[in-house]
């Protein structure tokens, strides 16, 4: 296995070992095309290997102090950001992110270890009287046993360590699996958590271009207690199902089609702000990207033309070339999806403003596009974008507004912009959606639970609730 950039592991990495496969994938840069190393295609048999290490390590693990998992964790964060420049670069190559944003991805990824460090030394639990008198109640936390972690390409990092990090400060082994598009970063965090001191076996990770193969055997087996995934909503209705039968622990972070509301009261600078951030971020590419826009009819036509402005100002290149503000889509299916759901909406009636020249390059670009007067039918507007491109309706009664908003099985992130604080808290607060941004474009935080209603998932991730997600229950009853 090879990569055609810098010393990349490129195995899998099994009970501490970096394991070789005779089958094999390719890794390609979406801003070029190119392909920038060829990783270990897992199979059935590499999946159980993991989970038989996973297994193994879990009893001493869960026996480990706190304050021990804690510095290892610790020690993981300060070389994460040692390595910023070198993780960042990877992340770059293989998901096509302007390095800038992709530096922000490592902070990012790093804190959910450094605020997991700290969680872990957090002793929770409780001892009291029963209230009948009858003797004493006392409730522990233990580690809820081997996880499995399955996650997205779009933060090859972040989606890593909010799942990996968790789990290994509550006690408990874990076996990932990447997505295909995105293995190289994955593959340098398990290099990092071994330099940190996480012990073989405790710490598991499986690259692969056939995940079912892979996850069907796992999930069935009785010694796996959790299943942790982020992806679309659709995988994880299908992942649901197979951890039924186990009874599996489960958190799914699923898609979102989030709507991005601006209060007549709005402060446009603000606002027009926070769209940028909310769409563009890794050119939309994100569960809690901002799809739906609902525009007061007041502010509509100014909204629209500062919002084009500040799009049309964002170069739109290769991740790796250092003034690249917008960066290409994951690969060629995802153009040709997000192209159709333009063409579609067109059709429907709405009016399209493109941004910027063709692009006449290689590599997998969309010039980002805003459309006005979307019919609420169009799949631009019912389904996640996952794309540079934001649909706007405009509104005057925000009863109305708010309706449209909450129109939808997603309820992953919201966002509303007002200056009238009492209007905008109380829109926000009606919104059926796990996150709302309140004048904010930015909404991710490690110390804040993430996570959505209806179909956009179950479980949060980050915040003081995210360890519990690893963790079960025990009551011991006491008699008097
Ligand atoms: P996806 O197609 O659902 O894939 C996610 C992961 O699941 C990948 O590793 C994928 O591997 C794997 N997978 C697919 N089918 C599987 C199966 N039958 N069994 C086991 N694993 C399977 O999603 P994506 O396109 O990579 O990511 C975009 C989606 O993720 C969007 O909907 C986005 O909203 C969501 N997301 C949600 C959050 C959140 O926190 N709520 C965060 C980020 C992204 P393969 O590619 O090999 O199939």
């Amino acid at each position: 296995m090879t990569s055609t950039h810098t010393d990349l592991p490129v195995a899998q990495f099994l009970g501490g070992d970096w394991v070789d496969s005779a089958t094999t994938m390719p890794v390609h840069n979406p801003a070029t095309g190119a392909q920038i190393a060829t990783v270990a295609d897992g199979d059935e048999a590499t999946a159980i290997a993991a989970l038989d290490a996973a297994a193994a390590a879990q009893a001493d693990w869960a026996g480990t102090d706190p304050r021990h998992r804690s510095d290892i964790l610790l020690r993981a964060f300060g070389l994460l950001h040692a390595e910023t420049d070198r993780i960042a670069r990877t992340i770059t190559l293989e998901m096509g992110k302007p390095l800038a944003e992709a530096r922000g991805e490592v902070g990012y990824g790093a804190e959910f270890l450094r605020w997991f460090a700290e969680e872990a030394t957090r002793g929770s639990g409780a001892y009291f009287r029963a209230p009948s008198g009858g003797g004493r109640i006392a409730v522990r936390k233990q580690p809820v046993g081997p996880v499995f972690a399955i996650t997205p390409w779009n933060f090859p990092l972040a989606m890593v360590t909010r799942k990996v990090a968790p789990a290994l400060a509550a006690g408990c082994t874990v076996v990932l699996k990447p997505a295909p598009q995105t293995p190289l970063t994955a593959l340098e965090f398990m290099r990092i958590l071994v330099e940190a001191g996480v012990p073989p076996g405790v710490v598991n990770c499986v690259t692969t271009s056939r995940a079912p193969l892979v996850s069907a055997p796992i999930i069935a087996d009785r010694r796996l207690r959790k299943l942790t995934f982020t992806g679309s909503t659709a995988v994880g209705r299908t992942l649901l199902t197979q951890a039924a039968q186990g009874v599996l622990r489960v958190s799914m972070e699923l898609g979102g089609n989030a709507p991005f509301v601006v209060l007549e009261s709005a402060d446009l600078d603000k606002a027009v702000g926070g769209a940028v951030l909310a769409k563009l971020r890794n050119a939309g590419q994100a569960c809690v990207a901002a799809d739906r826009f609902l525009v007061h009819e007041a502010l509509a036509a100014e909204f629209t033309e500062r919002f084009l402005a500040a799009v049309s100002a964002l170069p739109l290149g290769d991740g790796l070339d250092r003034s690249t503000r917008l960066g290409p889509v994951i690969d060629g299916a995802a153009v040709r999806r997000i192209t159709a759901l333009i063409d579609e909406a067109v059709d429907g009636g709405a009016h399209l403003h493109t941004v910027g020249p063709d692009i006449d390059r290689p590599g997998h670009f969309v010039r980002p596009a805003v459309l006005t007067d979307v019919d609420t039918r169009s799949r631009l507007w019912s389904s996640e974008v996952f794309g540079p491109v934001a649909a706007i309706r405009t509104f005057t009664d925000p009863a109305q507004a708010l309706h449209l908003a909450n129109d939808t099985d997603a309820g992953l992130a919201g966002y509303v912009f007002g200056e009238n604080l009492g209007d905008t808290l109380e829109f926000a607060e009606n919104l059926r959606t796990g996150m709302v941004g309140v004048n904010t474009g930015v909404i991710s935080d490690p110390a804040a639970p993430f996570g959505g209603m209806k179909s956009s998932g179950l479980g949060r991730e980050g915040g003081s609730t995210g360890l519990a997600e690893y963790q079960e229950m025990q009551y011991l009853a006491i008699a008097r």
